[in-house]
């Protein structure tokens, strides 16, 4: 009772956050601005803890598991299977709607934030799996590295048997820790997600030029929300029900502080204490199989990223004339899905890997600067998607692991 309570607060002060937040970004842009401090301060109270959190979690996690091999299979089908699910829903939904119809075509610059990732292949994403140096991967955020020691060390762990207790019992300890800081860093979520908000709003110049903003690319922006809509509302629900039985309004009501969060950070791996703390304190998914498969998850399921991915190559396509069909939409289809597992669980980084599915296709670099004004919004809604896939997965597997 006392949770219940103390949830219905909490949810309560963050809905009322975020709504302050867009008011003041709104109708007040230079004082959203002033609170960017706000939001930096959370995001890196977040960010903070969330490596320490990946390396403990996997490897306890591995520690305890005892048949890795069919855990690990069952989660990365899972993941592979709803990513193209995904990624076929935004195929449909931009052909039928045909958003790029009509546009001027942007030609000029190869947009700032994929210079110098021009050549970017498959071959990248395949190589970004193990680091020779785990200390700069962690310095920048390359977390799927991480995840592969840690599986590894786990691994090593439970083979050295009764020898191992010391181990386990200091991760468990350290785990402790980290999930009590966790729990006063979500504390703050109200305040963090007001400064957030507040502040993206008001940087974008407010409310009316953010509508303006969408305005000029409408067509395209509804494309994609409609795309998030189908496969967040409809498609994975369907599949939480159908493999656990469990109610999806209930589900959501219990991922609701990491679903704003994800809204508000546009960033997988900084929602990720969130994400642990509500699929395993609330929805109750055991620990051995949720502190494995959601850090997998933050790194490598991104459904939403993968419908975009598909929208907005399509999307550069219509506009420059060209309608993708047969094979093409094939090759969109498979570079789309790697696109989005190969993309990093922080701000935009979507958008820097579409480059390998612009290439696959043979579109130009340029078509970027079509989408890019609206990009760090979508990029919102769309790490909503991601991470609340992730947290469905979760229940899904460990559902499966337990039949
Ligand atoms: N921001 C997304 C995430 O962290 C990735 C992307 O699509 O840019 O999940």
């Amino acid at each position: 009772m006392k949770n219940i309570i103390s949830k219905n607060r909490l949810l309560f002060a963050i809905i009322i956050g975020a709504l302050l937040g867009g008011v003041v970004g709104s109708l007040w842009p230079e004082v959203g601005i002033k609170f960017e401090i706000v939001g930096k301060l959370f995001l890196d109270l977040l960010k903070m803890i969330v490596l320490p959190l990946i390396v403990v979690s996997v490897t306890l996690s591995i520690m305890k598991v005892g048949n890795l091999g069919s855990l690990g299979l069952k989660t990365l089908l899972y993941y592979t299977a709803t990513t193209a699910i995904a990624v076929f829903i935004g195929i449909v939904a931009v052909t039928m709607i045909h958003p790029g119809d009509g546009l001027t075509t942007i030609s000029g610059n190869i947009p700032d934030i994929i210079k110098g990732k021009e050549n970017m292949g498959v071959i990248d994403i395949l190589t970004s799996i193990v680091s020779p140096n785990l200390f700069s991967s962690a310095a920048n955020y390359q977390i799927l590295p991480l995840i592969v020691a840690s599986v590894l060390f786990g691994i090593a762990f439970g083979k050295l048997g009764t020898e191992n207790q010391i181990i386990l019992n200091f991760f468990t300890v350290v785990d402790k820790a980290i999930m009590m800081i966790v729990h006063w860093i979500i504390f703050l979520t109200p305040i963090g997600i007001f400064g957030l908000i507040a502040y993206r709003i008001g940087a974008a110049g407010g409310g009316s030029q953010l509508w303006q903003l969408i305005s000029e690319i409408s067509k395209y922006f509804f494309t994609v929300l409609v795309g998030l809509f189908i496969h967040g509302f409809i498609i994975l629900p369907t599949i939480l029900y159908i493999f656990t039985k469990r109610n999806p309004l209930m589900y959501f009501r219990h991922m609701s502080e990491a679903l704003v969060t994800a809204f508000s950070t546009a960033s997988s791996a900084a929602t990720l204490p969130l994400t642990i703390t509500n699929v395993t304190e609330e929805a109750k998914v055991s620990n051995k199989v949720g502190r494995f498969v959601l850090p997998l998850g933050a790194t490598i399921n991104m459904d939403g990223t993968a419908l975009y991915e598909a929208v907005a190559v399509i999307f550069i396509a219509q506009s420059y004339g060209i309608d993708l069909a047969g094979t093409e939409l094939v090759v969109v289809f498979i570079t789309a899905t790697l696109a989005a597992i190969g993309a990093a669980s922080i701000p935009q980084a979507g958008l820097v890997t579409m480059v390998i599915v612009l290439q696959s296709v043979g579109l130009p670099m340029e078509g970027i600067g079509l989408i890019l004004a609206v990009d760090w919004l979508l990029d919102r809604f769309r790490t909503t998607i991601n991470v609340w896939g992730d947290s469905i997965g979760a229940a899904v597997i460990d559902n499966l692991e337990k039949s």
